[in-house]
């Protein structure tokens, strides 16, 4: 193995463990794996290191027989972990409320702080959290790193931070815009400056995968993102709503007499591609549309109409739009959907390159005509490396 330093990134959720062991200076994952149906009677774990695949089938009783089975792979299979130099254990923090606007080291008040947020993201900071406590006790010699999915969108001006609610009733429950997918939007934003070459620029990145996000970066800093509170907030994602009137929630409760609990599944787990089609990959839908599948045809329509609302709302908002960027699954790779929205977008001059556009590649590249007003981007994301990158930064 010819590596200076790794970072075993770890992203815990409530029955699973995924992880990555990156080399963030050759932008490179050296293995990667998951275990999940934690807590289940039959658990699954795979590790890839290089072209070695382990598939295995057992019990794993909770989050740290996770980790045990992990370093025992690294131990197996390799690399082995002794040899990697790891310099940091980074994990990913889905909500880091008003406390956080950057990465930190974890420290026992780090960590009761992420604690203390659990109310705002009940699904996600409990699991997190385990990921972080049994990390730590299972590799006790190595700084610790959490990378916070809303950090990148502290930033937000109070305007677009703010709903419009009684003022005590948001305080004393800390409703506020917080945003999501920040990892990615900064690391994608990052990567727009470093091609066009300024920082200087008022641009959109689309965060379109099974989760999606919009945000506005002027000039390097986030001013608007389309998740809000939680990540239901925004774009038709996979199976989440995105934005839908609240009263939506009351009627549902006082006409279909459904609990709280049935309409956060309904929003979340049964609506987005899932609700309109029936499916919730944008593979499947795509290839529905393309058979002249009306409920496809009209998903995608209704995912289009809120992209362009968002975009030109964004530009608006800045006062210009140099650069709209493309990232995560369909983004990068649904170029039907990047030609459609951006003949949508003609009105900002933008003019789509389609033989460029129609180029498969996992490296960034521009896929607007060189006369397009805006220009159009395609930029993978790649998160693991995002927080390796963070957590190397602050503990040099
Ligand atoms: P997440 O990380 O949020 O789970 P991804 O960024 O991996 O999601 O994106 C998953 C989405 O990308 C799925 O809807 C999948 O269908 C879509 N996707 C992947 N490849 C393609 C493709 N070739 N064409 C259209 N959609 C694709």
């Amino acid at each position: 193995m010819n590596i200076t330093e790794t970072v075993l990134v770890i992203n815990s959720g409530s029955s699973s463990l995924k992880y990555q062991l990156v080399d963030p200076n050759a932008d490179g994952s050296v293995a990667s794996g998951l275990v999940e149906r934690i807590g289940e009677p039959i658990s699954h774990i795979t590790h890839t290191s290089g072209d070695q695949v382990v598939d295995e089938e057992k019990p794993v009783a909770d989050h740290s027989d996770a980790l045990r089975e992990v370093l025992r792979l690294f131990d197996e299979v390799g690399p082995k972990l002794s040899e990697a130099n790891i310099v940091a254990v980074g994990h990913r923090v889905v909500q880091g409320g008003r406390h956080f606007d950057s990465a930190k080291i974890v420290t026992d008040r780090i960590r009761d702080l992420i604690a203390e947020l659990s109310p705002l993201a009940p699904l996600h900071n409990p699991p997190n959290l385990k990921g972080i406590d049994v990390a730590r006790e299972l590799l006790p010699d190595v700084p610790h790193v959490v990378v916070f999915d809303t950090a990148f969108f502290q930033s937000l001006p109070e305007e677009a931070a703010t709903y419009a609610l009684d003022k005590d009733v948001a305080e004393k429950y800390s409703i506020r815009r917080y945003g999501a997918h920040g990892t990615s939007h900064q690391f994608v934003s990052d990567r727009v400056a470093e091609i066009v070459g300024t920082k200087d620029i008022c641009q959109i990145v689309l965060h379109l995968g099974n989760g999606a996000s919009a945000s506005a970066v002027k000039c390097g800093k986030a001013v608007d993102t389309t998740m809000g509170l939680t990540p239901l907030e925004g774009l038709v994602m996979g199976t989440r709503t995105g934005d839908i009137d609240p009263a939506a929630v009351f009627h549902l409760q006082r006409v279909a007499g459904m609990s709280v609990d049935e309409v956060d599944t309904l929003f979340n787990k049964q609506s987005g591609l899932k609700g309109l089609t029936g499916d919730n990959d944008m593979r499947a839908v795509r290839s529905r549309a393309d058979s002249d599948d009306p409920d496809a045809r009209l998903a995608i329509d209704v995912l289009l109409h809120r992209l362009v609302k968002y975009v030109g709302a964004y530009a608006a908002q800045m006062g210009a739009l140099d650069v709209l960027t493309f990232t995560a699954g369909i983004g990068e790779n649904d170029m039907m959907l990047r030609k459609e929205l951006c003949e949508r977008l003609s009105l900002f001059g933008v003019e789509l390159d389609e033989a460029a556009n129609a180029i498969r590649s996992k490296e960034p590249r521009t896929i607007s005509t060189p006369n397009s007003k805006v220009q159009v981007l395609v930029v993978p994301t790649n998160e693991e490396l995002a927080i390796a990158q963070q957590a190397l930064a602050l503990i040099k």
